[in-house]
């Protein structure tokens, strides 16, 4: 069968570099039709074309340019239906806006938002703004984590910058979302739905890597800035109107926190958080100021 040549464990050879595994399963799955990638060589171009026609999937080449990295690739988007990718394609010129995200078939409240973050309220970073926007006192869906989705979050040479000694921390580590969005809330009654019918969908071609990937997606975060956040190594469950979490140290992927605050969540087993996101229990701990809590959970 074609897709599982495209969408398995240890593909080895068949990956190319600019399409990630989530992107291309929501166009076998059907909750997009369309998809923005890249392509950086020939060899990369021949193996699209065989992947569009074992999949019947069209092509449309975009432009050049250099992508974060700063290396040479093409823009390009393929696709299930024709006259979507004409309306992608028209979209193109123009990427901050509202059509470029429809084209694409992202939910439009999803879009929206993201909008209004790059746009009006971009001085912090943008799972801030999605927490912010989410109703408290909830466990959220481990397919809704986007904590280490850096595309479209990226701008500045600094913040290119950190990403690059992220990578260097966490080398070789699959750090792919489920969703290839990002959400307009952690709770976005549409892609909490469209999230699991994708999980669902790669769960039936590619068993253990995504359940290596729901694992550290499931993991509750301690979040302060794009680069700076704790995985707890633990669950979170509700109990009293609190948040529980019981863990064991701080999980991959490791982010840049000081060694003094990583430390300082590695020394308890346990925290006890309010609805309201702060930590209660142990009531002392020595963080630095300004954090968020998400409870990412394996239990939906
Ligand atoms: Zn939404």
């Amino acid at each position: 069968m074609a897709i599982g040549k495209y969408l398995a464990d240890n593909l080895g050879g068949a990956r190319f570099s600019g399409l990630q595994l989530n992107d291309l399963a929501t166009l076998l799955c059907g909750i997009k039709s369309v998809v923005f990638t890249s392509i950086n060589s020939a060899e990369e171009n021949r193996r699209v074309d065989s992947l569009c026609a074992e999949l019947k999937l069209k092509k449309a080449l975009l432009a050049h340019r250099r992508n974060v990295t700063n290396t040479r690739i093409i823009d390009i988007l393929i696709g299930t239906n024709p006259k979507k990718i004409i309306d992608a394609r028209r979209a193109y010129a123009n990427v901050a806006s509202p059509e470029w995200g429809l084209a694409l078939g992202y939910p439009e409240c999803c879009v929206r938002a993201y909008l209004d973050w790059r746009f009006n309220h971009n001085s912090g970073d943008l799972i801030g703004y999605i927490h912010q926007r989410t109703a408290g006192g909830k466990l959220l869906p481990f397919w809704m984590n986007n904590t280490v989705n850096y595309f479209s979050r990226l701008f500045t040479p600094e913040e290119r910058k950190d990403n690059l000694a992220f990578l260097k921390l966490n080398p070789g580590q699959d750090r792919e979302s489920i969703i290839t969005w990002h959400p307009c809330s952690y709770l976005c009654a549409e892609t909490m739905k469209k999230g699991k019918t994708l999980y669902e969908f790669m769960r039936k071609y590619m068993p253990d890597t995504i359940s290596r990937r729901k694992a550290m997606l499931s993991k509750p975060v301690i979040f302060w800035d794009k680069f700076l956040f704790a995985v707890l190594n633990g669950n979170c469950r509700r109990k009293n109107r609190r948040f529980v979490v019981d863990y064991n140290g701080i999980s991959r992927p490791k982010s840049l926190i000081s060694a003094k605050t990583e430390r300082a969540l590695a020394s308890f087993p346990r925290l006890s958080i309010g609805e309201n996101g702060k930590i209660t229990v142990p009531r002392s701990i020595p963080l630095p100021k300004g954090y968020i809590f998400l409870p990412f959970s394996a239990a939906f």
